[in-house]
């Protein structure tokens, strides 16, 4: 197989977009006339320095981030961020409660949970601290994902919480919220936006954190990309820790150490930030996040359509909140799916099988991965459909 007749649908790691693998493959052994590829450069050197700025500021410009929020190159993944979220926020809400505060200090974490990932969050939140409110968990509620409960129901903790955390867009169930959550205003909002970042325009501003693995929309596995409003970065050593009730910060998930040292606390993922700053540069000249927006909403929208259409294809989501990144779908007799799957991947479409957790199909329709690539789908769906349903 070749990359040319080759449709990744994969949820993640994803499809980068073939030119800016071909310029990675063009430089990778003489980068910037270095005489040597980017993995080799020292992190320190001055090179990498004004790369490491560029990159951040092409991501300011496509996001429209404002300056009183930091750009972090972090590792470790969504699930690193899992705990550190935990460790940053609660350290913010102890300074912002003052310093000397007499009483326990015990403040919520409020947690929206509509997927998997949300879910996991609230887990590990809940390994590192004792008080995690659950403001809903759909599965809970409904028995199986693919809603958001009207906000009446929401059952959040007002101004005593720490932060309030939910993810943008589950990629394994295809839940994707069409707002940003209101709430409190003196509350931090975090929001992981691994699978949907970069899609949409969206207010930077509304939020505390935001952050993002890199290997959907972003370039490959091994950064994470953390925005973070600045007056959230607080220094840990200047608490004693008697009333705060939470352990110093390890220094590799301080947002505070890697902002201060603009991301270079320790030698960071080179090679997957250089991708980044690539696929950066392939959204920028196709007219950045608003461009790529329309384009996704196309192929959304026929996608949906095509399962809406057809006898046999059905959507786990209900409408208002599907995915416009991760698609999942199933066919009525669901024995079908697997010849289904095996057909497609002799055709050349790759990586379209449902998460284990909850089977089926998933297409993931990435920025990476075209319009034609979404129709070449829903012909194959269209020819599948008319072969088993005379
Ligand atoms: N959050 C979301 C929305 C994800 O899709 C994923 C991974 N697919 C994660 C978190 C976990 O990311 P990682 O594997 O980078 O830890």
């Amino acid at each position: 197989m070749q990359t040319s007749n080759v449709w990744n649908f994969g949820p993640g790691p994803a499809k980068i977009p073939t030119s800016v693998l071909q310029r990675a493959q063009a430089e990778l052994l003489n980068y910037n006339n270095t005489g040597m590829s980017i993995m080799e450069l020292s992190h320190r050197s001055k090179e990498f320095e004004n790369f490491n700025n560029k990159t951040q500021r092409d991501l300011r410009t496509l996001l429209n981030i404002p300056n009183n929020y930091k750009i972090l190159f972090m590792q470790g993944g969504g699930n690193t961020q899992f705990a550190a979220v935990v460790y940053n926020l609660l350290v913010a809400k102890r300074h912002q409660l003052s310093e000397d505060l007499e009483e326990e200090f015990n403040p919520p974490l409020d947690y929206l949970i509509t997927g998997s990932w949300s879910l996991k969050a609230a887990e590990e939140a809940k390994k590192l601290y004792n008080n995690v409110n659950i403001v809903f968990d759909v599965k809970k509620l409904k028995g199986s994902y693919g809603s958001i409960p009207p906000k009446e129901e929401w059952k959040l903790s007002g101004s005593k919480a720490a932060y309030v955390y939910y993810c943008d867009n589950e990629t394994v169930n295809g839940v994707e919220f069409n707002h940003i959550p209101e709430i409190d205003p003196s509350v931090p909002l975090v929001c992981d936006m691994s699978s949907n970042i970069l899609s949409r325009r969206f207010d930077v501003s509304k939020f505390g954190v935001i952050y993002a693995g890199a290997q959907k929309n972003i370039g490959a596995a091994g950064l994470t990309v953390v925005i973070v409003r600045e007056d959230l970065l607080i220094r840990t050593k200047n608490f004693d820790n008697k009333n705060s009730g939470i352990p110093a910060i390890p220094s590799m998930l301080d947002y505070k150490v890697m902002a201060d040292y603009n991301s270079l606390y320790n030698t960071p993922p080179m090679f997957s930030i250089y991708i980044s700053s690539l696929v950066f540069e392939w959204l920028l000249e196709l007219g950045g996040v608003e461009a790529i927006e329309k384009t996704n909403s196309i192929k959304a929208e026929r996608l949906y359509e095509a399962i809406d259409n057809s006898k046999i294809y059905k959507s786990p989501v209900e409408k208002s909140v599907r995915s416009r990144m991760n698609v999942p779908f199933r066919i009525q007799q669901e024995e079908l799916e697997s010849e289904f799957l095996k057909g497609s991947i002799e055709l050349g479409m790759l990586q379209l099988k449902g998460h284990r957790s909850v089977g089926g199909i998933r297409a993931s329709i990435y920025n990476a991965l075209t319009l034609e690539g979404v129709e070449f789908l829903i012909e194959y769906m269209k020819e599948f459909e008319r072969k088993h349903c005379q």
